[in-house]
């Protein structure tokens, strides 16, 4: 009896000790993640399954701007121990972004500034290295009072106090957070498994998590399957996340035995699968989303409803997009475009210049067709020569280090002296000014300081450090981001940009040395943009005497829009228009010389 007592007494203080216990911890764990919630921001979720490289980055930017008429705030989590993607080649993951506010980011950022029409922050960027950072350094500074740092709950907390952070700075009332990689990735599980914790803080009605999957058609079969989306959407059951959204990439529209299918195996209505399908432009996947009914499956999971605001923007959107299929279905006019660099093996390595042409063709009513030229391929003038005489313009990229520059120095040479519209970016008018110095100055030894590091000999540094940049290491040395350029009045490219002082963004470790200016404008090269605040750094150059000869120190390609194209790159395009169509003439000549 007495035993039967003491155990009744023990049990109650054994649980109520156990309790202590775990409510003590919890509350460590959740009251900091409850706390943070503003309680006003919605969150969307974007993951992806099956394969990666499925257009995750488009299908949220397209998400984002079906709903612009909110205050949408994009992050990127990527799952790599890099800070940021800054000092990555971008044939790792593609080119790299830069933010007006220096931020070295993914090339998805791209997608989000050129759909949502937002600026984007460095802050919107999570990698798993900064993850670490923080919590390592939170860990010296002694704030985990003499708790075990832990992945669950440390890590993730990190990540969701992240989130809420930005939700709360950018008084944000959607955060749309696309998760890198696809579901069952080591490297990006705790990004999935802090969503599913915040689905949880936040509550159901305000969280909505799509999941993009791909739906091949075998070639024998000729038939849609879904094996692979019913098993990713197991592998994101699994971490206890059950999609509201099922995107699924195919290369025709989905069937509705295959949206069924899905649906039941997603446990969602069939009119939440949604298809992605593969088309020319990606501007046309905000409008296929919305003709799917993407737009309300969103507002009603989040209880929202859309503020009412004309959207001229839409419709121009749709019109320019319907220019764009026009000219890949039937082209008014297909000019070449050469883009001559190292990094050729991967096209995303110059998305957004691909991008900005893109944008200035819809507006010229032409469409562009890409020559990528490996410029360390390429080494005799005269092989330039044949590939660049049925180019309509050229266009030499950003880049870094010797490899390929002697052949970028060619292709410079060859669109100087053959008047092809030519458009240097940032390295692209580096080497510009060396060929020029070093043919038209005659001051044979020029080249760039950069080069130097790979032990040549530089005798004449036409391109040199920025100056604040000397004697420093290398890591974080970059002038990066957006700043003022000043426009000679009367030069070309003030008549581009019609005004005088612009923003443009810049990433760039060197410049043109200082000491050879007045040399090279003697001999007619004119830089006809500098530096506001720093006097001396040039950051546009033209030639005069050719028709379309321009360099800028920045890169315009990253703040060009479908709706507002760089006037860089549109007045480009707009002279390459005019060698089109001298090169017709002159091939209808030759033609008719044949026929004699
Ligand atoms: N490598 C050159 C520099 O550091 C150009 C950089 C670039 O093209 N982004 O200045």
């Amino acid at each position: 009896m007495f035993g039967v007592k003491i155990f009744y007494i023990f049990i109650p203080l054994l649980n109520c000790g156990f309790m202590l216990a775990r409510t003590n911890e919890n509350e460590d764990f959740v009251m900091s993640q409850d706390d943070s919630y503003n309680g006003k921001t919605k969150f969307i979720f974007i993951t992806g399954g099956v394969l990666s490289g499925l257009g995750k980055g488009i299908a949220a930017a397209s998400i984002g701007s079906l709903l612009s008429r909110f205050k949408v705030v994009p992050v990127k989590c990527d799952g790599y121990l890099n800070i940021d993607p800054g000092t990555m080649n971008p044939i790792e993951h593609g080119e790299v972004f830069v933010l007006d506010d220096g931020g070295e980011v993914d090339m998805d950022f791209g997608h989000y500034e050129r759909f949502l029409n937002i600026k984007g922050k460095k802050e919107w960027s999570l990698t798993m290295g900064k993850v670490f950072d923080t919590l390592l350094k939170s860990e010296r500074e002694g704030k985990y009072a003499g708790k075990t740092v832990q992945f669950i709950p440390h890590v993730t907390d990190v990540i969701k106090n992240h989130f809420f952070k930005i939700a709360d700075n950018e008084n944000a009332d959607i955060l749309l957070v696309e998760i890198g990689g696809t579901v069952g990735d080591l490297e990006n599980e705790f990004f999935i498994e802090a969503a599913r914790q915040l689905f949880h803080i936040v509550g159901s009605e305000n969280c909505l998590f799509a999941h993009l999957t791909y739906i091949p058609i075998p070639k024998g079969t000729k038939e849609q399957k879904s094996k692979p989306t019913q098993m990713s959407i197991h592998d994101l059951n699994e971490r206890g996340i059950y999609p509201d959204v099922i995107i699924g990439r195919c290369e025709e529209m989905l069937t509705q035995k295959i949206k069924e299918k899905i649906a039941l195996y997603g446990n969602i209505p069939t009119k939440n699968v949604i298809s992605e399908i593969d088309v020319d432009s990606v501007y046309e996947i905000p409008i296929g989303f919305q003709e799917e009914g993407m737009l309300d499956i969103v507002l009603k999971k989040l209880r929202i409803t859309m503020p009412s605001v004309a959207n001229q923007e839409m419709d121009d959107w749709k019109r320019l997009v319907d220019v764009c299929k026009q000219n890949n279905k039937n082209p008014r006019k297909t000019l070449n475009i050469a883009i001559c660099g190292k990094y050729t093996q991967l096209e995303d390595s110059y998305a957004s210049i691909h991008e900005a042409l893109k944008h200035a063709a819809a507006h010229l009513n032409v469409k562009c067709k890409f020559e990528m030229i490996d410029t360390e391929k390429t080494d005799t003038i005269e092989e330039i020569k044949v590939q660049l005489a049925k180019v309509d313009a050229v266009i030499v990229p950003g880049g870094f280090g010797s490899r390929g520059i002697e052949g970028k120095i060619l292709v410079v040479q060859v669109a100087r002296e053959l008047k092809i519209p030519f458009l240097g970016i940032c390295y692209g008018m580096q080497l510009a000014v060396v060929e020029f110095a070093r043919n038209k100055c005659g001051i044979k030894g020029a080249n760039t300081a950069e080069v130097s590091a790979d032990g040549i000999d530089v005798k004449d540094a036409i391109i040199d450090i920025l100056p604040g940049k000397r004697g420093l290491p290398l890591g974080d040395t970059l002038r990066k981001g957006g700043q003022d350029v000043f426009l000679k009045s009367g030069s070309l490219a003030a008549k581009i940009y019609g005004a005088e002082l612009i923003r443009e963004r810049f990433r760039h470790r060197y410049e043109v040395n200082h000491d050879y200016v007045k040399r090279i404008e003697e001999h007619g090269l004119v830089f006809s943009g500098r530096s506001v605040k720093e006097e001396n750094i040039m950051q546009m150059m033209e030639i005069p005497e050719h028709p379309f000869f321009v360099g800028c120190q920045f890169h315009p390609e990253l703040t060009s829009t479908l709706l507002k194209p760089s006037p860089l790159f549109y007045n480009l395009l707009k002279m390459a228009e005019v060698r089109f169509d001298y090169r017709l003439e002159e091939l209808h000549i030759l033609d008719a010389k044949n026929l004699r």
